[in-house]
């Protein structure tokens, strides 16, 4: 949010309208190129057969999605939320659990943006507490905030680190009889046994975030989970749109979740682990790469000596990549998406002649 009024907003709209800074997607910030690695998208998306009428409403929490999702994370149906994406979860557990211009969340920069902009217009006020070295919570920074909602992104988006999970259980002891701790699980599918799902039966206020936007390669879906305990889920029926997922959603979902789509979605995730250490692996032998985070997702973080001119370079090649500069801690950062094979060769013939023109300027 800024203190900026924008006057391009129809003035009867409300303040805070007025002063929010809506999310940058990937999708709206940049355009153009072929190779589009800036979204942490799965390049790899299977096919889908859909029915041809579409008169009738949609359930608001369609059986064979909701059973599908349940079955393959290993929790009950009445552990499952299905939205519009996760980030329409982010944006429920906001609007049920935080009274606007009273309650706060928590949430540990760098780390994903829509947090934060659900928050703030919903008059809940955020309070951030830094990740140590981008890859450790900080305890008693954490211990030191009172809020409703404490937002932890494991893998973090954009570093990819996993947080330990003793942490986690940390938090959540802590804020046993106070918060609400959502793990965001978004790209848990890159690094499966780190999940917290089985916390789940000891920690009734801990809630989990899914989607079938990165490793299912559905992001165009738009379809994701909320786990919790079914107390927290009543809570959240209560609040979501009578009609929130699409009957072709709904259709597309319920292939993805059958024993061939899980198979299919975990047999791309293997190529994508594997691309993505053959990436790590050149972008460490570049000089002009003076960090690269180890990473547990679709997506590699990459410190260059100038960060716009890297995106630019890219960019001029038709490679779309997204520039993390702008969040705490990570200046001069790019973030990489792992694509197909084709695509990573692309780039990375494109980022060795980028780095290797640079270094005859600067030598
Ligand atoms: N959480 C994280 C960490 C993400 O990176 C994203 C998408 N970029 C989301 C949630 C939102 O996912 P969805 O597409 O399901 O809304």
């Amino acid at each position: 949010m800024t203190d900026v009024t924008d006057a391009t907003v129809n003035p009867l709209a409300r303040q805070i309208v007025k002063q929010l800074v809506p999310y940058a997607s990937a999708r709206s910030s940049m355009s153009g190129g072929a190779v589009w690695l800036n979204a942490n998208e799965n390049a790899l998306a299977p096919a889908y057969q859909l029915d041809d009428t579409f008169n009738r409403y949609p359930s608001c929490q369609p059986k064979a999605v909701i059973d599908g999702y349940a079955a393959y994370a290993g929790v009950t149906p009445e552990q499952v939320l299905v939205s519009r994406g996760a980030d329409e979860g982010i944006e429920l557990l906001i609007r049920s659990f935080c009274e606007p211009k009273q309650d706060s969340i928590t949430l540990c920069p760098p780390t994903y943006g829509m947090y934060a902009i659900s928050a703030e217009s919903h008059h809940t006020a955020v309070q951030k507490v830094l990740l140590l070295n981008t890859e450790q919570l900080d305890l008693p920074g954490i211990f030191a905030t009172n809020p409703k909602l404490v937002f932890i992104c494991s893998p973090n988006n954009p570093t990819g680190d996993l947080i330990p999970r003793e942490q986690i259980i940390a938090v959540l002891e802590h804020f046993k009889d106070t918060a609400l701790v959502v793990v965001d699980e978004a790209y848990i599918e890159f690094a499966p046994e780190a999940s917290v799902v089985p916390l789940l039966p000891r920690y009734p206020n801990l809630v989990i975030l899914r989607t079938l936007s990165k490793a299912f390669g559905l992001a165009g879906l738009r379809c994701g989970f909320t786990l919790a305990a079914p107390d927290i889920i009543r809570a959240l029926k209560k609040m979501i749109a009578p009609y929130p997922i699409a009957e072709p959603v709904a259709q597309i979902a319920a292939q993805a979740l059958s024993a061939a789509g899980i198979t299919q979605m975990q047999q791309s995730v293997g190529i994508i682990n594997q691309l993505r250490r053959d990436f790590v692996q050149f972008a460490q032998q570049q000089a002009g790469v003076t960090k690269v985070w180890p990473s547990n997702a679709n997506y590699v973080l990459l410190q260059v000596s100038d960060a716009a001119a890297c995106v630019n370079a890219l960019m001029a090649e038709g490679i779309l990549i997204r520039n993390q500069s702008s969040q705490l801690g990570l200046a001069n950062v790019v973030r990489v998406s792992i694509g197909n094979p084709d695509e990573m060769q692309r780039l990375q013939q494109a980022m060795f002649n980028y780095f290797s023109a640079n270094k005859r300027e600067t030598a």
